[in-house]
């Protein structure tokens, strides 16, 4: 409890702009964020008052940030577990639980619960060897999807391959053991990938938003446009009946984003997150409750608030990093000058930077946009990221 305000203290693990996002709903709450930061200069660093430095990894930097935490919370999945255990185990309140954390962290232990409590997954084996890669193709068919079952994030730890030797880095050259735990999926005929949110308190509320297709580029998301444009309303439901069920049946308290792949035979799910998602960036300004917020409520046991829509579209557009040597004139343009230029251009759009140095291919903010013109909306967002990454306008995501 802070003295001064008389409400809780919210910890959060890490300090991107996850943490930035949630420290800006926080204030609304009448809270500031504690965030457990790696350095300084880390996004959520830069704008909470309330600022330990320290490792994730080490469990007396986490016992010391978690003392005089109301409760402690996760920008990432990056926490090991026997430390999150043994922090609940010293009278800690810790949300989302180790147990339920784990179907985040562990490719593999989330197919083998999801698949042994009958909800829809891909076709899928561990792999110990090449050997293994290639007994699993036989039966489901080249190409497959190899994934390390840690540490992956953007399609970093993903790798698509026709053939094992198009993996080779992945197997011992004499051996051929796999050199990291990795598991094979059947590649997914997909048509779109769609994101359902949901949140769920330890009370048992649970609340979701509508559904949403993330549009990917080289396995980044570029755009989210909210609801999935023409996905039928059994669809929707279904989509955030999953969301529901696991969120309850892994025991998850705060934000569950599910990515599913959509088939022409139906959902598939690809992956979960424990924390606010990417797929819930449009909640800020499209929704009546944002994702931040409601991982707040949920992880203080407050009830949960409204998540309808504000307006028929929303769209949001990830800006990324771009690439110096590739922006030649634009290059001599400073963010300063391209949000000028963007705000020019686009009045009605909103801008959200995270304070992060560029990196070719980082996510350093968001644009997102309402309206009733879906055609216009996606339109202006991706000008706009374009603006902020280039200097200039950018190709505009393929529906
Ligand atoms: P990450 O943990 O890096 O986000 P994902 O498992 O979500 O990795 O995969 C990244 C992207 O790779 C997905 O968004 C999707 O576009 C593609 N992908 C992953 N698994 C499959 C699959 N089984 N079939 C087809 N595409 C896949």
């Amino acid at each position: 409890m802070d003295k001064r305000t008389g409400l809780p203290v919210v910890g959060m693990i890490g300090a991107g702009q996850l943490a930035r996002m949630t420290h800006q709903a926080a204030i609304g709450l009448g809270q500031s964020l504690r965030v457990l930061a790696a350095d300084r200069d880390a996004s959520a660093a830069l704008v909470a008052a309330d600022v330990q430095i320290g490792a994730h990894t080490s469990y007396d930097d986490l016992a010391r940030f978690a003392a005089g935490c109301d409760v402690v919370t996760f920008d990432h999945e990056h926490v090991p577990g026997e430390h999150i255990a043994a922090l609940a185990a010293a009278g800690h309140r810790v949300f989302p639980g180790a147990e339920a954390l784990l179907h985040a962290q562990d490719k593999r232990v989330m197919r083998e619960r999801l698949g042994a409590d009958g909800f829809p997954v891909p076709r899928w084996r561990p792999i110990g060897s090449a050997a293994d890669v290639v007994g699993f193709a036989d039966e489901v068919g080249w190409p497959v999807v190899l994934k390390a079952t840690r540490g992956g994030y953007d399609g970093k730890g993903v790798w698509t391959v026709a053939a094992v030797t198009d993996a080779a880095e992945l197997f011992d050259p004499v051996s051929h053991e796999a050199r990291l735990p990795l598991l094979a999926e059947e590649r997914i005929p997909l048509r779109r990938e769609l994101a359902a949110l949901a949140a769920r308190s330890p009370f048992g509320q649970v609340a979701t938003w509508p559904v949403v297709e993330t549009v990917q580029q080289d396995g980044i998301c570029v755009e989210v446009i909210a609801p999935a444009p023409g996905l039928s309303e059994d669809h929707a439901a279904q989509a955030q009946e999953l969301a529901v069920n696991l969120a309850t049946d892994l025991g998850v308290v705060g934000i569950l984003a599910v990515e599913l792949f959509q088939t022409d035979a139906g959902l598939v799910i690809n992956e979960l997150a424990m924390r606010p998602h990417n797929s819930g960036h449009w909640t800020i300004d499209g929704a009546v409750t944002s994702q931040f917020e409601q991982h707040l409520r949920a992880v203080l046991d407050y009830p949960l608030g409204v998540t309808s829509s504000v307006a028929p579209w929303t769209v949001m557009a990830n800006v990324l990093g771009g690439d110096p040597a590739a922006a030649i004139g634009a290059a001599a343009m400073g963010l300063d000058e391209r949000v000028h230029h963007l705000m020019a251009a686009h009045p009605a759009v909103k801008l959200h930077l995270y304070g992060k140095a560029v990196r070719p291919g980082r996510k350093i903010g968001h644009v997102t946009a309402t309206g009733s013109d879906l055609a216009a909306l996606r339109a202006a967002t991706a000008d706009a990221a374009g603006r902020l990454r280039h200097g200039v306008p950018a190709e505009r995501p393929q529906p």
